[in-house]
């Protein structure tokens, strides 16, 4: 089996899956006052530290969610009950995942203005065209670091450092669920008081989250109960879920560089195959090396994901979360006229060239093949 589908989850890596298994052993309550449940609030705190230290933060900075869309939807929907009595306004990039653009919408529902940061024509945006936007009425600018159908990576840094600036009041979001483990991701230099995090995208298992909230940013919270996380986020936590998450963290961390370049090789080798082909590479040359968006002219993307499935090789159409529909996204950079063609590669340090090479010669058969049913 290939496996080129990274980018709509990843497989469970040993560490994190013995890690799940010691929490599922750990069956204490966390906020239980003996000592089984001290030993799972050990586990949950380790985690906490884990990912606080890979992200340059402080452990009570970190939430543990189900996963990037309630990380997302507590910040944006936190935040626009925080302000929502004075201000209206949030600005967004036009190529947010769902679980940020189908939250803006609520909000445009509820009465609030929503801005959508476009590319320009290049392709590629401008930190100012976000800057611009901002005015006293503005609570709120969420983008995300690294876009899951195409790689690209956006700004943030300068687009939250400028916003900041001009209003250090708004507050600021980022969807870095492409980008943690991939990129460097710290918090200082990303400048943002919210980050989203998910687990199943760097081996850890799905249902598992965290939110980073910048210490003095004060969010209602969105679930009440029993006060677990610190008041935040009620819930008994699942400690094993939490515990994978943090030993994926933990192996990933000291390797972020190390795999960017070795998948950055991976990513030169396909776009090099789809150059001799004459195939249509749609991701930039600066983008995350982890997503690769190709199109295969005259071979729709379904025919061929599920030709390709056929030879055990998994790719994606786009993007998983936008199953059925057209994406917008390509369309946003400028590639409407190939989305019925395109392909989502999407890598992890495990994929080889070999493999590469083996998806070029089926991608080439198949073209052989599905031209002479045509
Ligand atoms: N944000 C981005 C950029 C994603 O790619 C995804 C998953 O596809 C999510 C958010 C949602 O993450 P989760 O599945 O953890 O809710």
């Amino acid at each position: 089996m290939i496996y080129f589908d990274n980018a709509a989850t990843t497989a469970v890596c040993e560490e994190a899956a013995d890690a799940v298994n010691k929490g599922m052993q750990c069956f204490g309550n966390p906020s239980s006052l003996h000592r089984l449940g001290l030993d799972a609030e050990l586990m949950v705190s380790g985690a906490r530290e884990t990912i606080a230290q890979a992200l340059g933060a402080d452990p009570s900075e970190i939430y543990f969610t189900s996963g990037a869309t309630e990380s997302s939807n507590t910040a944006i929907f936190g935040s626009f009950r925080a302000h929502s009595k004075r201000k209206n306004k949030v600005i967004i990039s036009a190529v947010e995942h769902p679980a940020t653009a189908n939250a803006a919408l609520v909000l445009e529902e509820a009465g609030c203005e929503v801005v959508r940061i476009s590319p320009r024509e290049d392709g590629r945006f401008y930190a100012e065209d976000f800057i611009n936007a901002v005015d006293e009425n503005t609570f709120l600018i969420s983008v995300m670091m690294v876009n899951n159908e195409t790689g690209y990576v956006l700004p943030v840094s300068e687009i939250f450092s400028g916003v900041k600036k001009k209003d250090r009041t708004v507050l600021t979001h980022c969807d870095c669920v492409q980008g943690f483990m991939k990129l460097p991701v710290k918090v200082k230099k990303l400048g943002a008081d919210m980050i989203s995090l998910s687990g199943h995208k760097i081996h850890a298992p799905k249902g598992i989250g965290a939110l980073y909230l910048k210490k003095g940013v004060h969010l209602p919270s969105l679930l009440y109960g029993g006060g677990q996380e610190s008041g935040f986020r009620s819930g008994t936590e699942s400690v094993p879920l939490i515990a994978g998450f943090g030993a994926a963290v933990e192996k990933l961390s000291p390797t972020v560089n190390a795999r960017y370049k070795k998948v950055g090789a991976l990513r030169d080798h396909l776009v090099l195959g789809c150059k001799e082909h004459g195939w249509i590479v749609n991701s930039q040359e600066d983008a995350s090396p982890y997503v690769v968006s190709i199109a295969i002219k005259g071979l729709r993307s379904e025919v061929l994901l599920h030709y390709l499935e056929k030879k055990q090789i998994y790719v994606s159409s786009g993007s998983a979360c936008s199953k059925g529909k057209k994406s917008t996204v390509l369309a946003q950079f400028g590639c409407a006229s190939v989305s019925d063609f395109t392909l989502r590669i999407s890598f992890c340090a495990d994929n080889t060239p070999g493999e590469i090479d083996t998806l070029i010669n089926e991608i080439k058969n198949a073209e052989n093949e599905l031209a002479k049913v045509r």
